[in-house]
């Protein structure tokens, strides 16, 4: 498995860059055809493409680009998502389906592997609700992931900071990767699923280094923000999230510049977006890909073929993990979402209500199996007795 600081070249970075923040010490990118700094490397460098454009946003010619990739991460109304034609839905339907619909064949894919589920928080277990702070999920929701922990092994991987999703879920049987899976915390109980000895207990060593500036960057950020009505800003630990589900659409170019003006000073920090959420990141290469594959390894199944991850997200931060099952050919990814979009993931579910439906399905079928399974085997023990 890829090691959180290993310096990662342009061409071979997986890594989500929507929007890099602006480039002020140019020694810490390097391009393309230069070599990475001799020092252990926890930045990414960067094409000389992406570094105009970045230093294109550094010169504020760039800002409209900044809320247009805004909206169209969170689309507001119709006019932000121009309508697909009938054409369009009817191709993204058939290319990601319904796993409601495809629940047998996604089954029998699954037979004679162990299913792991992987589950983002917010807009897959929860609703997108306007105050982040009050994102909960539902008691049936709750048992919903209660019961498939007893079945199979289940990690929540959020970009929020891991105390506050493990607040939102209070299950202690699950494993929790908080902000953007940099920061990864296996059961804090006995747990029946876990085959390696790894203790799981997990941060980059790289993203401990940026504490203290993310802290800094995020009493910056309050403070510039607070004049922009709606604007929430959310310490994560690891990372800072600017969230506008509240802020009104024609303050969105306002609160881009009052963003900006404070990451010109942190070039060591990178701007990716979600759903209504901006999301300040270190420059390392770890997000919640390297995440699915680091619990993977911790839980004894890296280098096995009878595995079959699944995991289930709303967010363009999702796809980074959806893209790692694609390469894997294991498993599959579920994206969370009412319109047809452009993913990597195989299947789809409409909102919270019907990723509840799947998961107790799964569980109701895992039944199924077990209940066969142990019938077979009492027959069997009966034939030998007669025939012993
Ligand atoms: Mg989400």
């Amino acid at each position: 498995m890829t090691k959180p600081n290993v310096v990662v070249s342009d061409t071979k970075s997986g890594i989500s860059m929507a929007i890099t923040v602006a480039v002020r010490n140019s020694a810490l990118f390097t391009t393309a055809s230069q070599k990475p700094p001799a020092v252990p490397g926890t930045y990414i460098t960067i094409s000389k493409k992406k570094l105009l454009q970045n230093l294109e946003i550094n010169t504020g010619a760039k800002i409209n680009s900044w809320v247009d990739s805004m909206r169209a991460s969170s689309p507001t109304h119709l006019k932000s998502t121009p309508p697909l034609s009938s054409d369009d839905q009817s191709s993204s339907t058939l290319h990601h389906p319904s796993a409601l619909d495809m629940f047998e064949q996604i089954t029998n894919a699954s037979k004679g592997k162990q299913i792991v589920m992987f589950l983002d928080y917010d807009g897959t277990l929860s609703p997108i609700v306007e105050d982040p702070d009050r994102a909960f999920m539902s008691d049936a929701m709750r048992a919903a992931v209660r019961k498939l922990a007893r079945y199979f092994p289940t990690a929540i991987v959020s970009g929020r900071c891991r105390d506050k999703v493990y607040s939102f879920v209070r299950l202690a049987e699950l494993y929790y990767a908080g902000s953007h899976g940099m920061d990864i915390k296996g059961p804090s109980k006995g747990y029946k699923h876990k085959k390696g000895a790894q203790a799981v207990l997990f941060q980059p060593d790289a993203a401990n280094e940026f504490l203290p500036m993310i802290d800094e960057v995020y009493e910056a950020l309050l403070e510039k923000t607070k004049s922009t009505e709606g604007a929430k800003v959310e310490n994560n630990k690891f990372c800072v999230s600017v969230h506008f589900r509240c802020v009104d659409e024609k303050k969105w170019v306002e609160l881009a510049q009052q963003v900006k003006s404070v990451l010109k000073d942190y070039p060591k920090l990178r701007l990716t977006q979600g759903r209504k959420v901006l999301e300040i990141r270190p420059t390392i290469k770890w997000d919640k890909g390297k995440a699915l594959e680091f619990l993977l390894e911790s839980l004894g199944y890296a280098n096995r073929k009878d595995v079959f991850p699944v995991y289930i997200g709303d967010d363009r931060t999702d796809e980074d993990a959806f893209k790692v099952l694609k390469e894997r050919r294991q498993g599959f990814g579920i994206l969370v979402s009412k319109t047809p979009k452009e993913t990597s993931a195989s299947y789809s579910l409409k909102e919270p209500s019907e990723v509840k439906d799947f998961l107790q399905r799964l569980v109701q079928w895992k039944r199924l199996c077990l209940g066969r399974q142990s019938r077979v085997r009492r027959q069997l023990e009966d034939i030998n007795a007669i025939s012993g």
